[in-house]
């Protein structure tokens, strides 16, 4: 049973690292993709599977207004979430880690997660306004 469940931890990380499936998923997106490699995997197996990726640090989970996003990439960055076409852009930036340096050292806390959401328009968003 335990190695079935690698087996499937494995499947959900192969498919979230795709190139084409940087699209930040949600739950029931990943869901689809996972049955289109393997239709055996009945649905709360997938799920409990997800929910123990995040648990062991190995996914992110991210609020957004539409609700949970899964990301593969554990890297410290944020996230650009369309207003218009809900497509969730990252964000990367130095500034991050000079921000939990300083929330750290100045609140004495330990940061081990963040969830940092912008909402706005995407490039390809404001293209089509301005038309
Ligand atoms: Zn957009
Ligand atoms: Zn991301």
């Amino acid at each position: 049973m335990e190695t079935r469940n690698t087996k499937q931890k494995e499947l959900i990380l192969d498919i979230l690292s795709r190139k084409e499936n940087m699209i930040h998923p949600t739950i029931g997106e990943l869901t689809t993709l996972v049955l289109n490699e393997d239709k055996s995997i009945g649905q709360a197996t997938i799920y409990r599977n997800i929910k123990k990726l995040v648990r062991e640090g190995k996914i992110k989970k991210i609020l957004t207004n539409d609700g949970y996003r899964y990301d593969i990439n554990a890297d410290l960055h944020g996230h650009l979430v369309c207003v218009k076409c809900h497509s969730v852009y990252d964000l990367y930036d130095e500034s991050y880690n000079k921000l939990v340096a300083h929330l750290e050292k100045n609140y004495q806390v330990k940061i081990s997660n963040t969830n940092i959401i912008f909402d706005g328009l995407c490039p390809k968003c404001q293209e089509s306004n301005n038309k």
